[in-house]
Parts: C-alpha cells; structure tokens; sequence
C-alpha cells in the first residue's frame, strides 16, 4: 500500500488540509473509489475502512491484479464544517457550494487537440485520450479555492480509471446508484451485490457531479468524433450507500465485500468470489424519479417506509400545521419504489421530502437537485 499526500491550496495561514490517497496493487486496469465528498455522508467512510484492511490483506496474498486507489476522506473541508454541533458537510461553508457539483469538462477541454488523431483502434484512442485528460488537468492554472483545488485533485485520480465509485448516501433511502443508461448491464451485478432498491440512470443529470465528470466525457467525445471508435471507457458511478446512519459494522463489511467481489468481476482482483445474486431491482430513467414536496409548512408524519413499491395515488407522507390544523396528504404520482425519504421532519418550501423511482419519464431539465 502506498499513501499518496496532496496539500490542498488556499488553507487558512497556520493551518493546513491533505487529501489522502491509497493506492494498492499494480496493473494495466485501475479502480478509483472516494468516500464522503458529501463529508456528513458516512457509510461510504466506513465502507472505505473495510475496503482499506481488506485491499492490504488481499494486496499481501499478490491477489490484486490492477491498481485500485481509495480515497477514504474525499472531502477534508467539508469533514471540518462543524457549526455548532451541527455537520454541514454538503456545502462550502466559504462558497455555499455543493462539493459535487461544478466538476471540470474535460471532453470540451480535450476535444480539439483530438481533432484528427483518433482512429478505429479502441485501445489506442483510450491511452490517447487518457493522456490528454491528464495534460489538460496537469495544465489548469492554480486554483482559485480551496475547493477548486479539490476537485481537480481528486479528478486527476479518477478520470484515467476504469472503474470509479463514489460513494455517498441520501437522508433514509435505499442502496440506490446513478450512472449512464450506458452502463447499466456492466453496473447491475454491483447493484446486485448491494442489494440496491432502486437504479436512476441519465445521460446527463445537470450540475456536473463527480461520476458523470469521469464517465460522461467518453460519451461525449464518441458523439463528436463518430468516425472513431471510443468505448465508454470510463465506468463511473454515484453509489448512494443507504441513510446516513448507515455505519453500522455488519453492513459496511457486506458492502465492502460486494464491492470487491464487483472489482474481481472486472478483472482487477484475482481468487473466487461469490457469484452476484440473480434478483436484482431494475434501472429506471432519472427522469421518471418524483421529487414530492409538502404544499405549506408543518410538521411530517412519513406513511410508507423507505423501500416501499407505492402506486399513483397511495400516500407518502402527511403535513399538519399545528397553529391552524391544516392537514395535507401528500400521494406519489408515480407507480414506483419509495428510495429516499428527508431526515427533518418540518416540512420547508422548496425542500423535497420523498423520492419515487418510476418509469415513466415526469421530469426534465437539471434533474439533481442542489
Ligand atoms: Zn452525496
């Protein structure tokens, strides 16, 4: 195991923030997993410490036959935002920025030095394009933030990997992934793993997240250059690891070992696995996934759990207002699985406080909300 230290730029005078990254194993194929970009987003952390001693124990028996790289602590400025016992680990304290959001496009910043030097060679076209991401990430000017300063650090490891998870997780929600429609029949033996609820896919979510940076700009190159053969070289997912209390021991070591066993399948650990289940859940558009919101404020009595299948019409969740005893129902508008519910139970304006994974598209535009 080799521990790689980045000092990120623009720390507070007398203080100074490292990005940490373990790299285990060697090999033509590379996995890249971070953990907590969302810093109050722990099971993935904890899932990270399980993969950790077990990528050295595997790393010791010479059974790693890629590199894999673990970002355990992908988010150190976010990991510090406490304000008054309260974690904000979402958004910049500095900036009110998203960490996930806003990540380099690299396919615009690469597309014309490509013009004219991809040819029908997959392979070829992979190292040539892998090199010039790296080139233009290596030759960015100095970050203008701190969290500037991340992002490009923590592009620059994934966006030459193979595989890329990042992982996250919502308020109280299912195992739930967002990737490339693209991707899902090599990304379904790890939803399987994971026991995932529920699978959004899209070919753009808006807002310029982590997994898309990484695994968009292949699609967008092989649009713009269709005379050349460029695979979607880049398996990148957001692997939304359950609720935030989702740390416990048990569960971050299943997880850990599904994920595993996941990098085995695509050739970057070697030994017998566990085969993935066959029941998995199926992938549904992004767009057809209802973000239901209460219509006034007040307090919120959820009535269906996380993971429950609900018809159009069945009810979500009620709102009383305890002043003027309004009370509202609010019922899905979609038939689907309840993935996500909110963890504040004051209903707000402009805040959703359930999710619904249905098939049938409902939404479009920017379809991830801040
Ligand atoms: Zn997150």
């Amino acid at each position: 195991m080799q521990r790689i230290e980045h000092i990120l730029p623009w720390s507070s005078p007398g203080t100074e923030r490292r990005l940490s990254v373990f790299r285990f194993g060697s090999g033509p194929c590379k996995a890249y997993i971070q953990a907590s970009l969302h810093a109050d987003e722990l099971p993935g952390m904890r899932v990270a410490v399980e993969l950790k001693r077990r990528l050295r124990e595997l790393e010791a028996q010479g059974r790693l036959s890629g590199m894999i790289e673990l970002v355990p602590v992908a988010n150190p400025i976010g990991l510090a935002q406490v304000f008054q016992a309260t974690h904000q680990g979402r958004f910049e304290f500095a900036s009110g920025n998203n960490f996930n959001r806003d990540f380099f496009d690299l396919a615009e910043a690469i597309a014309p030095a490509l013009n004219g030097c991809l040819g029908d060679d997959g392979p070829v076209n992979v190292r040539l394009i892998r090199a010039a991401m790296q080139a233009a990430l290596e030759s960015l000017p100095p970050a203008t933030s701190e969290l500037q300063g991340l992002q490009q650090l923590l592009l620059k490891h994934a966006c030459d990997a193979d595989v890329v998870l990042d992982l996250h997780c919502d308020f109280e929600a299912v195992v739930h992934l967002y990737a490339l429609p693209q991707h899902w029949p090599q990304l379904r033996p790890l939803a399987a793993r994971l026991a995932a609820g529920a699978v959004l896919t899209a070919e753009e979510s808006g807002g310029s997240s982590f997994d898309e940076s990484c695994s968009l700009p292949w699609l967008r190159l092989a649009r713009c250059f269709p005379e050349a053969n460029i695979p979607l070289a880049c398996l990148a997912t957001t692997v939304e690891l359950g609720g935030m209390a989702d740390t416990d021991k048990p569960q971050a070591e299943a997880r850990a070992e599904g994920i595993l066993a996941f990098l085995a399948e695509q050739g970057l650990i070697a030994g017998d696995w566990p085969p993935a289940p066959q029941a998995c859940c199926e992938a549904t558009p992004f767009e057809g996934a209802e973000y239901a919101y209460a219509p006034h404020a007040g307090v919120v009595s959820f009535l269906q759990p996380v993971g429950a299948r609900v018809k159009a019409g069945d009810p979500l969740f009620e709102v009383i207002d305890p002043l003027d005893d309004r009370h509202s129902t609010v019922c899905a508008s979609t038939d689907g699985v309840l993935y996500v519910r909110e963890r504040m139970r004051f209903a707000q304006p402009g805040l959703w406080l359930a999710k619904v994974a249905g098939r049938t598209p409902i939404r479009q535009g920017r379809l991830l909300s801040d």
